[in-house]
């Protein structure tokens, strides 16, 4: 008998048909003999709505209300969830995070989980009942209710599977499992059996959204094994796990892209201790996180600053560098939100070498220019004018050759 925790998400949860569906796998998978916990997300779609509510009622909605509201999705999908399981003769019962509790910090809408007691699941399953979780929800140590963040049930999933030492935490989702790249950029983009987290971890912050990133950061703390695959067929999905040695046979494992980050240049900088700081320091005091920073080598002891940030925090990036500008005396500010950043992830690049020189090739064979890079052990980044995304995104793929075709060739 086997432990399983499954989580499903909106899309697979989005309909009553889509909730008998899942009430009949997890049936299936009990009726296997296997313990079931299962986690699940709002119905597609009702999270934006609730956040949208908050929206409309206030500018700045307060956070412990926003958390109360936005977290009631799931209320009602586990508790269709438990009903149709009940009709169907199983013992079943939907949780709320407070009534295990889902201990978690007080950061409202971004809360991290601190611990989930086990007593209450194991006593429900212990009496051969199936225990159906709310995802995204905790309740941090004054009861105040908390969310963990869009797209948190992932890491409600993870942690109550790392809770119970489960054997097996899986993610079913409207995708059947990690791919290669996205799929609508490179129809022939191939399903990756198995995946580090390392490189998981890499692809989710490059901009592949199968998972919430910190549900990945978890399973590898915990070492849960999460299998990513998809609700509507009984297919195996990818496997996230320990990397093995076999993974670092594979120069590439992926290519991702994002849209979502912007370029400020702060121009004819004199080149001085302190300058660094005096333009980031109030950028993370402003609570914007930069990602890319590059400075170039002074020329007449003047040196220039290229920097990214998110989309969403750009105009306010660039008011805050106008101010920080003058006290460094900088000469001109340039911002550039048509950029795109494509990287190439795969632990083998720590065995084999030129990886980076193959991927700057592919991309000037194409005339694509690359505007900045950056490097980590495991993945290499290079943003681009935007408008070549697409493009930028198959040639990578295809000069790794990671098409479904090439991957049986090499088998
Ligand atoms: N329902 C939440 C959201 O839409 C949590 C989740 O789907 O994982 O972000
Ligand atoms: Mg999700």
């Amino acid at each position: 008998m086997a432990l399983v925790v499954q989580k499903y998400g909106g899309t697979s949860v989005g309909s009553i048909e889509r909730i008998r569906n899942v009430a009949r796998r997890v049936a299936k998978t009990y009726d296997e003999g296997n313990q079931v916990v299962v986690v699940l997300s709002a119905m597609s779609g009702e999270t934006n709505r609730l956040v949208g509510l908050a929206h409309e009622i206030s500018e700045f909605p307060a956070e412990r209300e926003y958390d109360v509201l936005v977290s009631s999705g799931e209320q009602v999908s586990i508790a269709l969830l438990a009903m149709c399981l009940s009709d169907m003769g199983y013992r079943a019962k939907s949780f709320l995070g407070w009534q295990f509790p889902i201990r978690t910090d007080n950061s409202h809408a971004r809360a991290r989980i601190a611990e989930i007691p086990d007593a209450k699941i194991r006593e429900e399953l212990q009496e051969g009942g199936i225990v159906v979780v709310a995802g995204f929800q905790g309740v941090d140590t004054n009861d105040n209710v908390t969310t963990l963040g869009r797209g948190g049930s992932d890491t409600s999933a993870v942690a109550v599977a790392a809770a119970l030492k489960a054997d097996v935490c899986e993610i079913y989702t409207d995708v059947d499992g990690v791919y290669t790249t996205d799929p609508r950029i490179v129809p022939e983009a191939s399903k990756i059996e198995r995946i580090s987290y390392e490189e998981m971890l890499e692809m989710a912050s490059l901009g592949a959204k199968v998972l919430q990133i910190r549900s990945v950061e978890f399973a590898k703390k915990f070492g849960v094994v999460i299998h990513v695959r998809s609700s509507f067929d009984d297919q195996t999905g990818t496997l996230v796990m320990k990397e093995d040695d076999e993974m670092e046979t594979v120069m590439v494992s992926g290519v991702t892209y994002n849209k979502d980050e912007a370029k400020v240049n702060v121009k004819g900088v004199p080149d001085q201790p302190g300058i660094a700081a005096k333009l980031f320091t109030p950028l993370s005091e402003a609570n914007i996180t930069v990602d890319m920073i590059i400075q170039n080598p002074s020329k007449d002891g003047i040196t220039d600053m290229t920097f990214t940030v998110p989309h969403t925090d750009y105009k306010k990036a660039m008011g805050i560098i106008e101010e920080a500008a003058k006290t460094i005396n900088a000469e001109e500010i340039v911002g550039d939100e048509n950029i795109a950043k494509v990287s190439i992830v795969g632990v083998g690049m720590r065995s084999h070498s030129g990886v980076a020189a193959q991927m700057f090739q592919a991309l000037s064979a194409e005339g694509i220019n690359i505007q900045m890079i950056s490097t980590s052990e495991i993945k290499v980044s290079c943003v681009i004018d935007v408008k070549y995304t697409e493009l930028a995104v198959r040639v990578l793929h295809d000069a790794f050759g990671l098409a479904k075709s090439d991957v049986v060739q090499e088998g």
